[in-house]
């Protein structure tokens, strides 16, 4: 095998959205964001999983994420698109049966005109400036929304990541202002938004990157894991140099693994000289430049001659990686590359 593998352990996605069930009270539903195909893991394999263990509705960000979560998931799941109605949507959003959120005065023209009668929910912005209809546009619409039955109400935190972050009250309490006495459900915790606590619950929750295993749920169970394949391994005397521009030099002899990975599978060039990967329990330093489809590393203090070596697992998680490439979970995670050979697991990775 000459490609990494990257193996997602669904059973610590279930774990991981049972335990954010669990911290929100039983009154309220706990959806799963599987955008980005599954925030870059298999939005079809985790929602499947997801479905089978009791979650009943997800969201995708965009309409042609939502087709092909329908056709993994069959009929029967909510499939709900933060995007909303956009121009061309409209055949997707009938034939899949697709819940848009509505974000503007444009996509409620367009929705109510094209598919009356189609469920549909609304989406509202409370400070973010980025999706969501601003108060006054509400003001104007919500008498003619609210008798058709909304399936949700939501808007996002901008801020939630950050718990003594005053814009989260902030953003609360003008939802609140929009929302209080209406009788739609209402949503406006993501992963951040649940561990802010009860306050921001309401009706139902919608995690994505927690159920990945990423911050800001620190007790979140590892969900990827990833080896990359050994293709070489070379004695260098002292003075010799690896890679380009020779940006490491061997002080001492020294052992060089190269193993198959570089940037063009998401492994950022930011972790040239400094992240590690991992022979069982011992860090191995990454020495050089991370090339497209290349690194190098440091098993000179390893006696026997891996296979393989790993980049994540528990020992070094996907936030570890980011916080060294400067980045954050989030765009790691996306950014795991099309070359790795995916393996589900169910169990320990
Ligand atoms: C991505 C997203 C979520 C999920 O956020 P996480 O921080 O990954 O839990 C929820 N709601 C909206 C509107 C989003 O864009």
């Amino acid at each position: 095998m000459s490609t990494g593998r990257l193996t997602v352990d669904l059973d610590a996605v279930v774990a991981n959205w049972r335990a954010l069930d669990a911290m929100s009270g039983a009154e309220v539903q706990t959806a799963a964001v599987v955008k980005a195909d599954g925030y870059g893991l298999g939005a079809g394999k985790v929602a499947r999983a997801l479905a089978a263990a009791g979650t009943r509705r997800f969201f995708v960000a965009v309409a042609e994420e939502g087709a092909a979560l329908r056709e993994a998931l069959g009929p029967g799941p909510e499939i709900s698109v933060f995007s909303g109605h956009m121009s061309g949507d409209t055949d997707m959003i009938h034939d899949l049966g697709l819940v848009p959120m509505l974000n503007s005065v444009e996509q409620v023209t367009r929705h109510l005109e094209a598919l009356p009668g189609h469920p549909f929910g609304i989406q509202l912005d409370t400070g973010m400036n980025r999706l969501g209809m601003e108060p006054g546009e509400w003001s104007a619409l919500r008498d003619i929304l609210l008798p058709q039955n909304p399936r949700l109400i939501m808007s996002h935190l901008a801020c939630a990541d950050d718990p003594d972050h005053p814009m989260n009250h902030q953003q609360l309490s003008a939802f609140h202002d929009m929302t209080d006495g209406i009788d739609v459900p209402r949503s406006i915790a993501a992963t951040g938004g649940i561990l802010l606590g009860a306050d921001y619950h309401f009706d139902l929750t919608r995690p994505g990157i927690g159920l990945y295993g990423g911050l800001p749920f620190e007790d979140a169970q590892t969900v990827v894991h990833l080896d990359l394949p050994v293709v070489q391994i070379r004695e260098l005397s002292a003075g010799e140099t690896v890679g380009y521009s020779n940006a490491w030099k061997a002080e001492q002899p020294a052992r060089v693994a190269t193993v198959s990975g570089g940037y063009a599978d998401g492994l950022n060039r930011h972790l040239s000289n400094h992240a590690v990967m991992f022979h069982e329990d011992t860090p191995c330093p990454i020495l050089g430049r991370v090339s497209m489809d290349l690194i190098c590393v440091d098993i000179t203090h390893i006696r026997d001659t891996p296979k393989a070596l790993t980049m994540l697992s528990k020992q070094q998680t996907v936030d570890d990686l980011a916080e060294i490439a400067g980045t954050i979970g989030y765009e790691f995670l996306t950014q795991l590359g099309a070359r790795y050979n995916r393996h589900y697991s169910r169990g320990r990775t």
